[in-house]
């Protein structure tokens, strides 16, 4: 008999998975306010139309079931065969009709999450490989998830916002960004004050011993969609004079 539930028990995962659904259920909400002739308009995404981004999640929701079906089979199945195949596939999705584009979103989606519940509670362990090369494990899949499905639903440019995403997923995507800023030495002199941080989360991050740091405050919503080059909407920077400055635009995230 098919499993109802999910097999994962570990509490912080089960959140991730509730986290990661709310985000489909949003995704789909912000999709459903759109007529089909208003999927031709753009997105927040330099040369993506919505179409572009509605193609990239249903396409991702199905790279990252292959994951997942290799943590719970042991046979390698990568998100993609190459990243030109990737991006060709984004494209060819981007021209669907509207009711196939629709579809391709809604069935990976319902895919992804049957694949997630019944993977096995030791499986989740099981290590499988992204498109960057990364060796994770297959919980690590929760939260690339949720990454694509929040941030996109942004994208998709008709009225959701950072403020919009779960205080949770903002925390860990800043720390995402500025991890990997600082991993290449692209935060230098920038500093990000965030004005409501979660508890046991710094409120500083960046370049934070430089004394000549630029120093960009805001919530953590807006700190975090301009950090992603997603928006400069309420903030504020300073100088190492404390002086207003201009808003910096932020590192190259991805
Ligand atoms: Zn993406």
């Amino acid at each position: 008999m098919v499993a109802r539930k999910d097999q994962a028990t570990d509490p912080a995962l089960l959140d991730q998975l509730l986290q990661a659904r709310r985000g489909t259920a949003f995704f789909a909400r912000k999709l459903n306010e759109l007529r089909d002739a208003e999927l031709d308009g753009d997105s927040l995404l330099p040369g993506w139309t919505r179409r572009h981004v509605v193609s990239h999640i249903g396409y991702n929701a199905r790279a990252v079931a292959r994951l997942v079906e290799w943590a719970r089979t042991g046979v390698e199945t990568p998100m993609y065969p190459s990243v030109a195949v990737r991006n060709w596939e984004i494209e060819f999705g981007a021209t669907l009709s509207p009711i196939a584009l629709r579809n391709l979103f809604d069935h990976s989606a319902v895919h992804l999450n049957v694949e997630w519940r019944d993977l096995p509670d030791e499986a989740w362990s099981h290590e499988v490989k992204t498109i960057q090369g990364r060796t994770v494990p297959a919980s690590e899949t929760v939260w690339m998830r949720n990454r694509e499905i929040w941030v996109h639903a942004v994208d998709l440019n008709n009225g959701a916002s950072f403020a919009d995403i779960p205080r949770p997923v903002l925390s860990r995507l800043l720390g995402d960004i500025t991890g990997a800023w600082k991993a290449r030495g692209t935060d230098k002199d920038l500093v990000l004050q965030v004005t409501d941080a979660e508890p046991g989360v710094p409120s500083e991050l960046g370049d934070v011993d430089s004394p000549d740091a630029v120093r960009v405050t805001g919530s953590l919503g807006a700190v975090t969609a301009w950090a992603a080059g997603r928006s400069n909407d309420g903030l504020v920077a300073e100088g190492p004079d404390a002086s207003p400055v201009a808003v910096p635009a932020a590192p190259a995230w991805i």
